[in-house]
């Protein structure tokens, strides 16, 4: 978990390498359903574009397919959800449905305003809509609101991580994996 642009993409993909696990990034699974043209992706779109949460019942649908993939079955890291309360509830009960547990939520953290320059750089050379400044802005005030409080859930239930998310790449990753190995 992290505000937008603090790199919790990056670093999902170097753990997922590390321990060979299946990386499912929310975004990634919406912007895949935005190319194929599907109602989700139709839907998720307006969603995106304007810098808002797609609602829950998305997701978790998502979500619940997506962990049937036989490559989550020695386990997975995930990527941008929950990212509400109800999603995080919502995921407790895709899980006993499956018998599996949550390990560990990293929390990664870092300045408000060098993410912003970092996301304008990324939507600048990667082309993602949602990445310029005033979206970006948008994003981040959505994190605080509804993604933020979600620490404290997991923090009361002792799964808390929190890691400083600036510094090199491989530091991070380092710091990261200390942690869940
Ligand atoms: P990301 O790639 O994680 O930065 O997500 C890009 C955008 O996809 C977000 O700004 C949301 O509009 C949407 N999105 C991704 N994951 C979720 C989620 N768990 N809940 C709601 N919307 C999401």
């Amino acid at each position: 978990m992290g505000p937008p642009g603090v790199g919790k993409g990056t670093q999902a993909k170097r753990i997922n390498h590390e321990l060979e696990i299946a990386h499912i990034s929310t975004g990634d699974l919406l912007r895949t359903e935005i190319r194929a043209k599907t109602d989700v992706g139709i839907i998720a779109k307006k969603f995106i574009d304007k810098g808002k949460l797609v609602p829950d019942e998305f997701l978790l649908d998502i979500v619940r397919d997506r962990l049937k993939k036989t490559d989550c079955d020695n386990g997975y890291i995930l990527d941008g959800f929950p990212r509400t309360l109800d999603q995080a509830i919502g995921f407790e009960i895709i899980m006993n449905e499956s018998d599996q547990v949550l390990d560990k939520v990293i929390s990664l953290s870092a300045d408000e305003d060098e993410l912003v320059d970092r996301l304008v750089k990324r939507g600048l050379e990667s082309g993602r809509s949602d990445d310029n400044s005033a979206v970006i802005r948008k994003r981040q005030k959505i994190y605080w609101e509804k993604t933020e409080p979600l620490l404290d859930f997991y923090n009361k239930k002792g799964l808390l991580k929190n890691i400083d998310g600036l510094g090199e790449i491989e530091e991070i990753t380092d710091r990261i994996l200390i942690t869940i190995k």
